[in-house]
């Protein structure tokens, strides 16, 4: 076994390998761009190395950058993790001429299936079954459109050297054909550089299946069973599973099968992902090979849950030379996992990526397993994958695994970026899903109602925040001086008033000491409210006598309390502060959401009037421009053409207005 090896990865994927390799007595190598040098993966390696900037081109990605870190720390072998390097085939070569193990399929195995079109020709020799397409060489468009129309329409054209969900589009109906083709090609050309495209017929409502595989280096091959992750959003997984609810019994030994056949077609190594389409409409269930993914899976928690396996460990295992000690035959399933994605994402604005600093973090603790790479107080910063933890929850049954996961998603709370966490709790919480009605339209059909606003706040959330700024006890210790019940000498409790702003509307609760407890007054009504809140925010009220339990969490000015799996932001507004508002926008002109600077329109010292254009940046593929909110003069601008900016960074001062009229 190795005795020290390299993770070239960060956040959640590079902590976990390192819990399993110091599990196993083996040293870590983190390494780190500028932005993660307070990293957690950072901190809990043995030892760290910086590989450059943070753009991830010029660190993360930074082959040579890698290797040298790599050989000077006297690393053996090199971890990849996903993402990044970890299907490059060109990285796992170096690895190998600089003599250091690559832990990874061989680079032979990742070209094999590094083409979608190529690897369905293998699969298709091999007798896996594959989507009825057009996956050949011939890329004149009117071939593609003849093509297309002996398949069958809806079809899906799909980008061979994509993923992500990058470069696919349905076509459904022949006049569309050609502009998709053309701006399928555009986006894979400027994401893969590699335009080259392949069609498959459009399933409607499959279901994704895909097993987990794993081959030691003497030729054993064995599937850990499958995933299904049809829960998506564009493409992408949001909630995966295993294993399948309701797979039939004779598909799933068909599929692993199948699976097991593609990794030998192709030589494989190591760990692996066949991905399976699966359309449940046609007697008995068919499937068919979409993809194989060469690396461990995002996802390959749910599998260790079942299987009572950790897979970095049989990485380590095999790519030390191991063979495996364990036939198909001794590996088992157990249970239900299913694990869900907690992104800094904004669900309301079209999923933005949301970027800032987390200002409290808490995540669930015994109901479930948690994987992640950031802690309280960390940035999230525009330039990596924007996902804050992984949450895995598992039960004897689906049902219990997914009340595990309810109870667990509500522990879990965020104050300081947007996160999906109120989505995922619909989704957990949804009838279809409990019915296990799974297909890739769930999210999509389900809309309406996993993406309606937040009801209103209950009075019990108006509540738990108003005692989270006073105090759960108005009557904390003895000495005077530290009450915080309006205590006065020879007089009765004097009111105290809060005003807190909820979506853009203010709130006043006027609070009495009452007791161990307070009175609250909310516009007409009078409610007695008492609670313990714990230090981590876990908070138990009691309001008019009945109980309930939430999450209270507070930063500054501002309160979030997490309830039945939805939340409420409540920012604290001082009436007797001068009007706000003003200010904000005065001389400060900041960024609307995180993105990228692509043209700079005015200077420091430049006169501007109200209106005018003074920069432009790029997010989500969009421009938007930022104009002076008034006259004045640009006393400085802070960012340059290409600097990338996080949401609510100031990107241009103006000088004072007072100033300015002199
Ligand atoms: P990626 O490389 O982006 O992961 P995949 O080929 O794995 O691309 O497809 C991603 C997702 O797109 C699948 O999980 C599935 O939801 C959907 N998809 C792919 N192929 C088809 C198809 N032929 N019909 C319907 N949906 C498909
Ligand atoms: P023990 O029997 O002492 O527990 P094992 O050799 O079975 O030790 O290893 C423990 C874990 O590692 C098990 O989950 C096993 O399936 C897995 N494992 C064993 N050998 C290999 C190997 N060569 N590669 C990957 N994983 C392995
Ligand atoms: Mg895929």
């Amino acid at each position: 076994m190795f005795s020290k090896i390299l993770i070239a990865n960060r956040g959640e994927i590079a902590c976990r390998v390192i819990r399993t390799a110091r599990r196993m007595g083996i040293a870590t190598v983190a390494v780190f761009s500028e932005a993660d040098a307070e990293a957690l993966h950072v901190a809990m390696a043995d030892e760290a190395r910086p590989i450059g900037p943070p753009p991830a081109r010029d660190s993360y990605l930074n082959a040579a950058a890698i290797v040298a870190a790599a050989k000077a720390a006297g690393a053996e072998a090199i971890h990849p993790g996903y993402g990044f390097l970890a299907e490059n085939a060109g990285f796992a070569e170096a690895c190998a001429a600089s003599g250091l193990v690559f832990i990874g399929p061989p680079p032979a195995a990742m070209r094999a299936m590094g083409s979608k079109a190529a690897a369905k020709a293998l699969m298709e020799a091999a007798g896996v079954p594959v989507v009825p397409g057009y996956h050949g060489a011939d890329q004149d468009p009117e071939h593609l459109a003849a093509e297309a129309s002996k398949i069958g329409f809806p079809v899906l054209i799909k980008a061979s050297g994509g993923g992500g969900g990058r470069g696919m589009r349905i076509v459904n109906r022949p006049v569309e054909f050609s502009a998709a083709l053309d701006s399928a090609k555009r986006e894979a050309l400027s994401a893969f550089g590699d335009d080259r495209v392949l069609i498959e017929k459009y399933l409607a409502a499959p279901r994704h299946i895909e097993l987990q595989v794993f081959a030691d280096a003497h030729g054993n091959v064995v599937h850990l069973f499958e995933r299904d992750c049809s829960i998506q959003r564009r493409y992408q997984k949001v909630v995966e599973e295993a294993p399948a609810p309701g797979l039939p019994a004779a598909m799933r030994t068909a599929m692993g099968e199948a699976a097991v056949a593609a990794a030998r077609a192709v030589g494989y190594v190591g760990a692996g992902t066949v991905e399976f389409i699966a359309d449940m409409t046609q007697g008995g269930g068919r499937f068919y090979f979409m993809e194989m993914n060469t690396r461990l899976q995002v996802e390959h928690p749910v599998t260790e849950a079942v299987t009572g396996t950790d897979l970095v460990e049989w990485q380590l295992r095999v790519a030390a030379g191991e063979a495996f000690t364990r036939t198909q035959a001794d590996i088992a399933l157990n249970g239900h996992a299913i694990e869900v994605r907690l992104y800094a994402e904004d669900p309301a604005r079209g999923f933005l990526p949301a970027t800032g600093t987390l200002h409290r973090l808490r995540l669930p603790e015994g109901a479930a397993r948690v994987e992640t790479g950031v802690r309280e107080g960390d940035r999230v910063t525009p330039h990596y994958d924007p996902m804050i933890a992984k949450i895995v929850a598992w039960g004897r049954d689906r049902e219990a695994a997914r009340t595990r996961l309810e109870q667990a998603l509500a522990e879990t709370g965020v104050l300081g970026v947007a996160t999906n966490l109120g989505f995922l709790a619909r989704i957990a919480g949804d009838p279809d899903f409990a019915a296990a009605r799974l297909d890739t339209g769930f999210i999509e059909r389900r809309k309406a109602t996993l993406l309606a606003p937040p009801p209103a706040p209950p009075d019990a959330a108006l509540a738990l925040a108003a005692l989270t700024v006073l105090g759960d006890r108005p009557t904390d210790g003895g000495e005077p001086w530290a009450r915080r019940d309006g205590w006065r000498l020879n007089a009765p409790p004097a009111p105290q008033t809060l005003v807190f702003s909820h979506a853009g509307e203010a709130l006043t609760i006027e609070a009495t000491a009452c007791g161990d407890g307070w009175e609250l007054r909310i516009g007409e009504r009078t409610l007695r409210a008492a609670a313990t809140i714990a230090a981590g925010g876990a908070a138990a009220l009691s309001l008019d006598g009945v109980r309930s339990r939430a999450l209270a969490l507070a930063h500054e000015d501002t309160v979030a309390i997490f309830a039945g799996g939805e939340s409420w932001r409540f920012e604290r507004v001082d009436p007797l502060a001068p009007a706000s508002g003003a200010d904000a926008s005065g001389g400060r002109l900041s960024a609307p959401m995180p993105g990228r600077v692509v043209q700079l329109l005015v200077g420091a010292g430049d006169a501007v009037r109200q209106g005018q254009p003074l920069i432009v940046i790029e997010a989500m593929k969009m421009e938007h421009t930022i104009a002076a909110p008034r006259d004045g003069v640009v006393e400085r601008v802070r960012y340059a053409v290409g600097d990338l900016v996080e949401e609510g960074a100031e990107l241009i001062a103006l000088d004072d207005p007072a100033a300015a009229a002199s």
